[in-house]
């Protein structure tokens, strides 16, 4: 039996509307066509594709760049009672087995796959043997060759839509600057007419930008209005961010750090605890960002100034997606 999308947000979600745009999204994607979808940090873009991939008949195909987002993903769809699943290259023997079955029985409605799982050749014969419902690529803005979260196995996705040019597809994002956006709609072959730009206003975050005067005291004032809260502090460099998080445990508080020159395995138990535990202050470089996955984040804090406008938006934004009040 086939579920209106309504019916889905219901009874899978227990929500009881669609908020700003995500209805006319998903009205156009169940049509069979294609969108871009840009809307802020916690606007709700994951329903705009899980929603049309639940509903329309066989597996939503989605592209994500993180595996440990691909997992939080999972396990709540599934509790919400989806048949959900991801590929990835930590999945071995009887599981990977049983997976490849039930994505050729059409027994899924949902595989999170990363891109670089995803452009090796028995996969796409494996996808070639299923029927698809629709290709999402979240966090779009991977593909742009100028931004800081630039992967290149995205550049690959445009060989992937080629094998599947009657499947649509939709391209996610909460990046803002009009050249990544271009760059999306013309590698993926999609039309400007299938754009929708939600508004970029967060009414929830309070923005205060001081001149920096002492900033360990000024950090600390700061900090001290969010005891026992999670957030966020951007260094510019791996350097700062160790000093920084040495500095905050010395002065009792839980902090962490999370920077490129780090080992995988280092960066993994932090982000984890991060976003598990309550009451951590992480003390990153930009590389901390894309699929930090924490509604109650409470404070985004910038010790030094941020790259852009467009990159100071995409970081405060990590704050408040649970819709409550947070600082930037
Ligand atoms: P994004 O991927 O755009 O950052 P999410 O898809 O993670 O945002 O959604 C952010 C939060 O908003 C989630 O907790 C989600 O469950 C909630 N949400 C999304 N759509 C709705 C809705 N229509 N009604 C109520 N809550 C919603």
């Amino acid at each position: 039996m086939t579920r209106s999308p309504l019916h889905i947000l219901k009874t899978v979600y227990g929500y009881d509307a669609f908020r700003g745009p995500q209805a006319a999204i998903v009205d156009h994607v169940m049509a069979g066509n294609n969108a871009f979808v840009l809307m802020p940090t916690g606007g709700g873009k994951s329903l705009c594709y899980q929603i049309p991939a639940i509903a329309r008949p066989g597996m939503g195909l989605v592209v994500s760049p993180l595996i440990a987002l691909m997992a939080d993903q999972v396990a709540a769809l599934r509790q919400a009672g989806v048949k959900a699943a991801a590929l990835n290259s930590d999945l071995q023997g009887d599981d990977r087995r049983a997976l490849w079955r039930d994505i050729t029985a059409g027994d899924l409605d949902l595989l999170y796959v990363a891109p670089e799982t995803l452009i090796r050749s028995d996969i796409m014969d494996l996808l070639r043997r299923t029927r698809l419902s629709l290709i999402a690529i979240d966090e779009a803005h991977c593909l742009s060759q100028w931004g800081h979260d630039f992967r290149p196995s995205y550049r690959q996705l445009d060989g992937l839509i080629s094998q599947f040019p009657d499947v649509p597809r939709m391209a996610l994002t909460a990046t803002a600057d009009e050249p990544t956006r271009a760059e999306i709609l013309s590698h993926l072959h999609i039309a400007e007419s299938d754009a929708f730009v939600a508004g970029f206003d967060r009414p929830n975050i309070h923005y205060a930008i001081a001149e920096k005067d002492n900033p360990r005291a000024q950090l600390k004032r700061f900090l001290k209005t969010h005891e026992g809260e999670s957030g966020i502090v951007y260094c510019l460099s791996k350097r700062k961010t160790e000093e920084t998080a040495a500095w905050l445990c010395d002065q009792g508080w839980t902090a962490l750090t999370y920077h490129g020159g780090m080992d995988k395995a280092a960066r993994e138990i932090n982000q984890t605890r991060f976003q598990h535990e309550e009451g951590v202050v992480m003390v990153a470089t930009i590389a901390f960002g894309m699929g930090i996955d924490k509604p109650n984040v409470r404070f985004v804090a910038h010790v030094d100034l941020p790259g852009s406008i467009e990159a100071y938006y995409q970081e405060t934004g990590r704050a408040g997606r649970d819709g409550l009040p947070s600082d930037a």
